[in-house]
C-alpha cells in the first residue's frame, strides 16, 4: 500500500498585530466581527463605523448566497445546474455570466493559465472530493479534451457548456466574494474594516489607530507555522490575495502533488514558484460587477502556473494595475516597486529579497 498524506496549510495571508481589540482614536467607533464558514474557508469580517452590526449581517448574508449560486458541489448551485445540463443552455443569471466573462477575459490574458474548465481533471486527481490519487495519463489526456474556454458560451443571462465540460470557480469565487464584500461596505459607509476569506484579503480604510493593515504572507516552506512569514504587507483600501501550491496537497509514494493545474498539461503545474500574492487597490463597484478582488484571485493563481519569468513579463505588459510578492522555490521574495514601502521583510526568514523594474 502507498501511503497517502494530505494536508490543508493555513491561508496563505493573515492579519497580523492589532485587529478586534486594539486602541481606537474615536471611542465611539462601533466594531463587529463575523466568522463565516462558507466556500469552503472560514471567512472573519471585522466591520467598524456606526453600521457594523448590519455590515457584518449583511455580508454574511451575502456570503451564503454566492456560495448558493457559483459552489459546484452544492446541488442547487447555478454552476452545477450548468455543470448537470449535459450541453444544453442553462439559465445561470446575469451575474453569474459577469463572472465567466471575467474569467474567460483572464483565461486569454494569461495564455490559458487561468482556466475555470478544469473541474473534471481536479475531480480526477481527487481534490474535489478528498479523494486523492495520481489518475492515468490517458485519463487526463481525455479529459483534457474537453477542457478550454472555448467549450463555454455566454450569453445575457445563460450559459452552455461543450458536453463533457465542467465549471469550477474555486481560483475566482473567493476574490469576487471580497468584491461584493467592498460594495457592502461602500453601500454602509463603513470607514474601516478586515476581511479576510480564507487567504483572500480587503484591507478598507486604516486601522483605528490610524496606521495600515498588517497582512502576513505565509512562508510557504514552513506552511503549518502560524508566525512564520517570509514578509508583513501594510495595507489600506487595497485587495491581496495568495495562492500556492503548499496550500493544498498530497503526497503519493515520495512525490507532492498540489491543487494549483497546469491546464497545458492536467498535472499539478511545476511552477518554479511556491507562492503569489497579488495586490490591487480598492475600486467603487457597481452591482455584479467584478473588480480588483476578482483580478488578484485569477492572477495568484494564473501567475503560479506561468511560473517566474513569465509572471514578470505579464506583471510588466501593464495589462493590469496589480503588484505582486513572488516566493520562488530557491529562496528568493521577488516584489514590484509599487509594494517596497509597503512591504516589511522579515530578516530571519532566509530569504534574499528582490524588487523587479
Ligand atoms: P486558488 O486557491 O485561488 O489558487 O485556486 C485554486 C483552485 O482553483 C483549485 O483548488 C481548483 O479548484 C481550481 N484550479 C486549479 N488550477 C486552476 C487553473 N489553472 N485555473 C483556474 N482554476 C484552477
Ligand atoms: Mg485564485
Amino acid at each position: 500500500m502507498m501511503r497517502r498524506f494530505a494536508a490543508l496549510a493555513l491561508a496563505g495571508l493573515m492579519t497580523v498585530g492589532l485587529t478586534a481589540c486594539g486602541p481606537r482614536l474615536d471611542p465611539d467607533e462601533a466594531q463587529e466581527s463575523v466568522r463565516v464558514y462558507a466556500m469552503d474557508t472560514e471567512m472573519v469580517f471585522s466591520v467598524y463605523g456606526q453600521q457594523s452590526v448590519k455590515v457584518a449581517l449583511a455580508a454574511e448574508a451575502e456570503m451564503y448566497r454566492l456560495e448558493n449560486l457559483l459552489s459546484r458541489t452544492r446541488e442547487d448551485s447555478a454552476i452545477s445546474k450548468l455543470n448537470a445540463a449535459g450541453g444544453a443552455e442553462t439559465p445561470v443569471g446575469a451575474e453569474v455570466c459577469a463572472l465567466l466573462l471575467a474569467a474567460e477575459t483572464y483565461s486569454w490574458a494569461t495564455g490559458g493559465a487561468f482556466d475555470v474548465t478544469l473541474a473534471a481533471v481536479s475531480s480526477a486527481w481527487g481534490f474535489t472530493e478528498d479523494a486523492y490519487r495520481v489518475p492515468p495519463q490517458v485519463e487526463l489526456e481525455a479529459l483534457l479534451t474537453r477542457t478550454g474556454m472555448d467549450k463555454v458560451q455566454i450569453a445575457a443571462d445563460t450559459a452552455a457548456l461543450a458536453e463533457g465540460t465542467q465549471i469550477d470557480l474555486g481560483a475566482i469565487a473567493k476574490g469576487y466574494a471580497a468584491d461584493r464584500a467592498a460594495a457592502l461596505l461602500r453601500e454602509y459607509d463603513a470607514p474601516r474594516a478586515m476581511v479576510n476569506l480564507g487567504g483572500n484579503v480587503l484591507a478598507w480604510g486604516n486601522r483605528p489607530d490610524g496606521e495600515a493593515w498588517r497582512v502576513g504572507i505565509q512562508d510557504p516552506a514552513q506552511p503549518m507555522a502560524a508566525d512564520a512569514y517570509v514578509g508583513i504587507l501594510n495595507l489600506t483600501d487595497a485587495y491581496a490575495v495568495t495562492s500556492g501550491g503548499y496550500q493544498r496537497y498530497f503526497e503519493e509514494a515520495g512525490t507532492t502533488y498540489h491543487h494549483i493545474i497546469d491546464p497545458a498539461t492536467g498535472h499539478p503545474a511545476a511552477s518554479d514558484l511556491t507562492s503569489v500574492t497579488i495586490v490591487a487597490a480598492a475600486e467603487t463597484l457597481a452591482a455584479g460587477e467584478t473588480g480588483p478582488g476578482t483580478l488578484c484571485d485569477a492572477l495568484s493563481t494564473a501567475l503560479f502556473v506561468l511560473g517566474e519569468d513569465r509572471a514578470v513579463e505579464f506583471w510588466r505588459s501593464g495589462a493590469y494595475p496589480f503588484d505582486m510578492v513572488l516566493v520562488t522555490a530557491e529562496g528568493r521574495v521577488v516584489t514590484t516597486p509599487g509594494l517596497v514601502d509597503r512591504l516589511t521583510t522579515v530578516a530571519e526568514s532566509g530569504y534574499v529579497y528582490e524588487t523587479v523594474s
